[in-house]
C-alpha cells in the first residue's frame, strides 16, 4: 500500500507514521529524517538542507524531490511505502503524482492551538525514532529504548513559528487537491495515540 500521512507540525505524524508502517509492512519514509540524517554525516544535501530547516523553512522542491525519487527507487518500496512530511507542497504533490500511484492520504486533523507547546516541549529519541513531551517524562531517557533524548534544533519558539506559518501556506493547499482526488482520509488527531492509530486503520480498510 502507498499512503501518504499528512498533517500540521506536532500533529503527531511521526509517531503514526512508526505503528502504521510496522502493521502495514511497509518502510517509513520520513524526508525530516532523511534531511537530519545527511546533516549528521555533513553530505553536501545535509550541508544544503540545514540552511532552511534551522530558519524553519523549506527545503526547496528540486533537492527535495530528488532524496525522494532516490528513496522510491530502492526495492523495498516496490511493495509499497509511507510517506511522512512529504509532500508539503503543490509542486512536490505534482511531480509525486508523475512518479507512482498513491492509494490513500490520510490527513491527520488537529486543533492548531496546541502545536506550538507540543512542539516546544518535544523530546525524540535519535534511536528508536519514538517522541514525547517533556511533562509525560520522568527523566531524560527514551522510554521505549533508554536512549538519551534530544531537542531538535528547529523546535524552538521562533522557529516553530515560522514553521507553522509555513504550513498553513505552503501545506495547508495540499488538503484540498487531495480531496480532489478522492484519496483523502480525515483522522481526528485530537485523540490518543492509540485511538488516532485505530483511526487510521478503519478508514484504510474502509
Ligand atoms: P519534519 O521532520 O517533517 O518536521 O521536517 C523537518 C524540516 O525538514 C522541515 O521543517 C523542513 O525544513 C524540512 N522538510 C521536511 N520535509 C520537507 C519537504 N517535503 N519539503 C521541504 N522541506 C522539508
Amino acid at each position: 500500500m502507498r499512503v501518504i500521512l499528512l498533517g500540521a507540525p506536532g500533529a503527531g505524524k511521526g509517531t503514526q507514521a512508526i505503528l502504521l508502517s510496522k502493521e502495514l509492512k511497509v518502510p517509513h519514509i520520513s524526508t525530516g529524517d532523511i534531511f537530519r540524517s545527511n546533516i549528521r554525516e555533513g553530505t553536501p544535501v545535509g550541508l544544503r538542507a540545514k540552511e532552511y530547516i534551522d530558519k524553519g523553512m523549506l527545503v526547496p522542491d528540486e533537492l527535495t524531490l530528488q532524496i525522494v525519487a532516490e528513496r522510491l527507487e530502492a526495492s523495498d518500496c516496490r511493495d509499497g511505502f509511507l510517506l511522512d512530511g512529504f509532500p508539503r507542497t503543490l509542486p512536490q504533490a505534482e511531480a509525486l503524482s508523475g512518479i507512482v500511484d498513491i492509494d490513500a492520504v490520510i490527513n491527520i486533523d488537529i486543533d492548531q492551538s496546541v502545536l506550538k507547546d507540543r512542539l516546544c516541549g518535544r523530546r525524540c529519541c535519535p534511536k528508536c525514532g519514538g517522541t514525547y513531551h517533556v511533562n509525560t517524562l520522568k527523566d531524560s531517557l527514551c522510554p521505549a529504548c533508554g536512549a538519551e533524548l534530544i531537542i531538535r534544533k528547529d523546535d524552538n519558539v521562533q522557529t516553530v513559528t515560522e514553521r507553522l506559518r509555513v504550513y498553513n501556506e505552503q501545506t495547508v493547499p495540499l488538503i484540498q487537491y487531495y480531496e480532489q482526488s478522492g484519496k483523502l482520509l480525515v483522522v481526528d488527531g485530537n485523540q490518543s495515540v492509540e485511538d488516532v492509530f485505530a483511526g487510521c486503520m478503519v478508514k484504510l480498510k474502509g
